[in-house]
C-alpha cells in the first residue's frame, strides 16, 4: 500500500513571489486555502516540528500504530533529500508521501498544498505531516493543519524552551521525548513544561517515551484525536 518511492521535489515547486512580496504572508494565505480544503473534506491535519533526532518519526510511527484502526491516515514526510523516515513509517500499512525540500531547512504551505493534489480528500481521516527536522524556521510558516506539535527531547539540554521561545508560541502541543534518558541527562522535564508553559500558557503537554510508547496516549488525547 504504502510506496516510499512516492516523492515530491521541493525545488521544482518552488513559492511563486514577486519582488516586494512578503513570502511569510503569502505563506499564511496559502496555507488557510490548505485549512479550508482539508476541513471541507473533514480532514484533521497535524503539524509535528522537531530538531533531527528528536523522535518525529518515532512517534508518528506510534500514532500511526494506535490510531489506524480509527482513522484513515496519510502522512507527508518533510525531508531534505532521504526517504529513510518513509520507508520507516510506510511500513506500519499507511500511504506516504515524502516532499525532499532541498536546501529549504522547512516545509512550506506551497509544497504541502501539491502533495494535497495527490491524495484522495474523500478517503482520508487523519494527515499528519512530519516537518522538516529543524527546531527554529518551520514555525514561522504554518501549513494549514489544526494543531501544531512540537518534540523536544531531553538529550537536547535544559534550554530548548529558552532559546527557542517563538517554536513554543505557535505550537499547540508539545512533546518531551526520551524520558527514560532524563536522569542520565541530569534533565526535570517539569522544568520544561514549566517554561513552554511560561510562553504558551496553554500548550499541552506529555512526556513520552516514543521507542516503548509510553505517554503516546496523552499526547493523542492532548490532540482530541
Ligand atoms: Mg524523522
Ligand atoms: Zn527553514
Amino acid at each position: 500500500m504504502a510506496n516510499p518511492n512516492d516523492v515530491i521535489k521541493g525545488e521544482e515547486v518552488t513559492l511563486d513571489i514577486e519582488p516586494g512580496m512578503n513570502i511569510l504572508e503569502v505563506n499564511k494565505k496559502l496555507a488557510q486555502k490548505n485549512k479550508e480544503l482539508l476541513q471541507k473534506h473533514n480532514i484533521t491535519a497535524i503539524d509535528i516540528m522537531g530538531s533531527i533526532g528528536a523522535g518525529k518519526t518515532s512517534l508518528i510511527e506510534k500514532l500511526v500504530q494506535k490510531l489506524k484502526q480509527k482513522y484513515r491516515i496519510v502522512v507527508f514526510k518533510g525531508d531534505l533529500t532521504t526517504t529513510i523516515d518513509a520507508e520507516r513509517i510506510g511500513k506500519h500499512g499507511v500511504q506516504v508521501i515524502t516532499i525532499n525540500t532541498g536546501r529549504e531547512c522547512h516545509l512550506d504551505a506551497n509544497v504541502v498544498a501539491r502533495a494535497v493534489e495527490r491524495i484522495s480528500l474523500n478517503d482520508i481521516d487523519l494527515l499528519i505531516i512530519e516537518n522538516v527536522g529543524n527546531l527554529i524556521c518551520p514555525a514561522e510558516f504554518p501549513l494549514g493543519t489544526d494543531k501544531r506539535v512540537v518534540v523536544i527531547s531531553v538529550t537536547e539540554g535544559p534550554y530548548m524552551i529558552l532559546k527557542h521561545p517563538f517554536t513554543f508560541m505557535n505550537a499547540d502541543a508539545m512533546v518531551i521525548n526520551k524520558k527514560d534518558l532524563a536522569k542520565t541527562m541530569n534533565i526535570d522535564t517539569n522544568q520544561l513544561e514549566r517554561q513552554a508553559k511560561d510562553v504558551k500558557p496553554d500548550i499541552k503537554v506529555a512526556v513520552t517515551n516514543a521507542l516503548s510508547g509510553e505517554g503516546v496516549d496523552k499526547l493523542i488525547k492532548d490532540l482530541e484525536l
